[in-house]
């Protein structure tokens, strides 16, 4: 089944984003967007490609729970609820929060995050020492596209999903939580 972020058995492609060089103070950073097959799991996606300078070209920044793995991009093009079970199993979540930033705008600016397939197409990114999951890229569903998890953001405030995708497979309670007690911390 395709969904946003999602799961396909469409061939793997390969895609290269370059990153401008940039003035002092510049650190190290890796751009996401390689694509190996599905034969290549053990292959890094992660390329080191130029020095840029971290925090200064960019509105959005967030990172992984323990602070190892940090990135920063432009504003997204889209932002979304995912109900997909391949979301929901990756995540231990009910449903995850996604926005889609142009690939050649994101850049990790601190560590190597772990990347996972379940199906040799899609590829998440995760720390490997907190867990937190961070990235999806589906160079064949999404081109030029890295989905983020919104939740990682510094101020997850500043991107709130508009749609909610693949409700075809959300959990049925999922639909009613709008509607459960809610206390500002627990009951009495
Ligand atoms: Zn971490
Ligand atoms: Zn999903």
């Amino acid at each position: 089944m395709l969904c946003g972020h999602l799961h396909c058995d469409l061939a793997p492609v390969r895609l290269l984003a370059k990153i401008p060089m940039r003035n002092s103070p510049a650190v190290k950073a890796r751009v996401a967007i390689s694509w190996y097959s599905a034969q290549s799991d053990e292959a890094k996606d992660w390329e080191d490609l130029e020095m840029v300078e971290a925090g200064s070209n960019s509105r959005l920044t967030g990172g992984c729970r323990c602070g190892a793995v940090r990135y920063e991009s432009d504003r997204p093009v889209h932002a979304a609820i995912c109900h997909c079970e391949d979301c929901r199993r990756s995540s231990g979540a009910p449903m995850v929060g996604w926005m889609g930033v142009a690939a050649g705008s994101f850049r990790i600016t601190k560590g190597d995050p772990r990347i996972w397939s379940s199906n040799g197409q899609a590829r998440r990114h995760f720390c490997a020492t907190c867990g937190t999951g961070l990235i999806y890229l589906n160079e064949a569903l999404i081109p030029g596209i890295v989905d983020v998890q919104i939740a990682t953001l510094d101020d997850p405030t500043m991107v709130a999903p508009d749609i909610q995708v693949q409700v075809a497979e959300r959990l049925p309670w999922s639909a009613h939580i709008h509607a459960l007690p809610i206390f500002d911390r627990y009951p009495d």
